[in-house]
């Protein structure tokens, strides 16, 4: 690795807890690839000032992460289809002339860890739980995979009619009375990080369903043991986290790692 290293980092507040910098620090070694990677925990009123400076510096790729990835999308020169769907962008990439790109890797992260799951997204009946950035980013993959339905219930009502009115696809409804049992419960609301459980009926969930809280956590969460108790296939979004990751460095230097190695190790 004799070239200038890519400038590369994250960029939120808080960020005492990011695992992005050792993500990213085993790609470039595993791609041989020469990557800086900082971590930029930069106020509210600093955050456009800092991507701005970043890029001016010569800077490669940007994650970015709560609570600007909305404001990432709107400063952004460029945005992907996908970002523009998600309301949110989670990565920033310098393209040629120097202009900025926004994307969403949220979405495609999200599908390939239910493939490691065996869990196939076409025509299944999906209940996303929360309606904030991320659930808007796997709720459009899920769309593109072919998913057969989508009942979004929010804590708050506004917030999750407002996802659906963002889909515009008859497939995203809000949950109703008779819901049922789904093939796929996300945990896609922020409760787990405050060791609380998001509220829902049990009758969601049955023995076929697979539960999927998005937040990381070496042990089960909450909405885990719940779903768990209730006879369900449980996981956490350790592995979204590293796939959402490894299409963030494929976005920046075109290259796409090898996630099962870390995905298995890291932890
Ligand atoms: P947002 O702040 O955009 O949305 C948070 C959502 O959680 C809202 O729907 C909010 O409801 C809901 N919520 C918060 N607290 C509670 C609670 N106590 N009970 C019920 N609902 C609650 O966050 P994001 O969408 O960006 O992120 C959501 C979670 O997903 C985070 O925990 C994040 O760590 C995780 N995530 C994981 C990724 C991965 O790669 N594994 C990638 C991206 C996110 P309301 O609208 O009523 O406020």
């Amino acid at each position: 690795m004799s070239e200038a290293p890519a400038r590369c980092g994250v960029i939120g507040f808080p960020l005492a807890h990011t695992r992005s910098p050792e993500l990213h620090r085993a790609f470039a070694e595993q791609c041989g690839l020469a990557q800086g990677y900082s971590v930029l925990a930069v106020p509210d009123s600093d955050f456009e000032p800092a991507v701005r400076t970043f890029f001016a510096n010569g800077g490669c790729g940007l994650n970015v992460t709560l609570p600007y990835k909305q404001r990432a999308l709107e400063l952004a020169d460029s945005a992907s289809e996908r970002a523009v769907r998600a309301g949110a962008a989670n990565v920033l990439a310098r393209q040629a002339l120097g202009t900025v790109l926004a994307d969403n890797v949220d979405g495609v992260g999200f599908l390939r860890d239910l493939k490691r799951l065996q869990f196939d997204p076409r025509d299944s009946k999906v209940c996303m739980l929360g309606a904030g950035g991320a659930a808007a980013g796997v709720t459009g993959a899920l769309l593109e995979a072919g998913v057969g339905a989508v009942g979004v219930l929010n804590r708050s009502v506004g917030r999750a009619q407002s996802l659906i009115s963002r889909m515009d696809d008859r497939r995203v409804t809000e949950l109703s009375g008779e819901g049922g049992t789904f093939d796929l419960v996300i945990n896609a609301t922020s409760a787990s990080l405050a060791n609380e459980c998001p509220e829902f009926p049990d009758e969601l969930v049955g023995r076929a369903t697979l539960a999927y809280d998005l937040v990381y956590a070496r042990e089960p969460t909450p909405f885990m043991q719940r779903a768990a108790g209730l006879g369900a296939r449980v996981s956490d979004g350790w592995g979204m986290l590293v796939e959402q990751a490894a299409e963030s460095f494929f976005v920046w230097h075109g290259v796409r790692p090898d996630t099962d190695p870390l995905r298995l190790e890291t932890r």
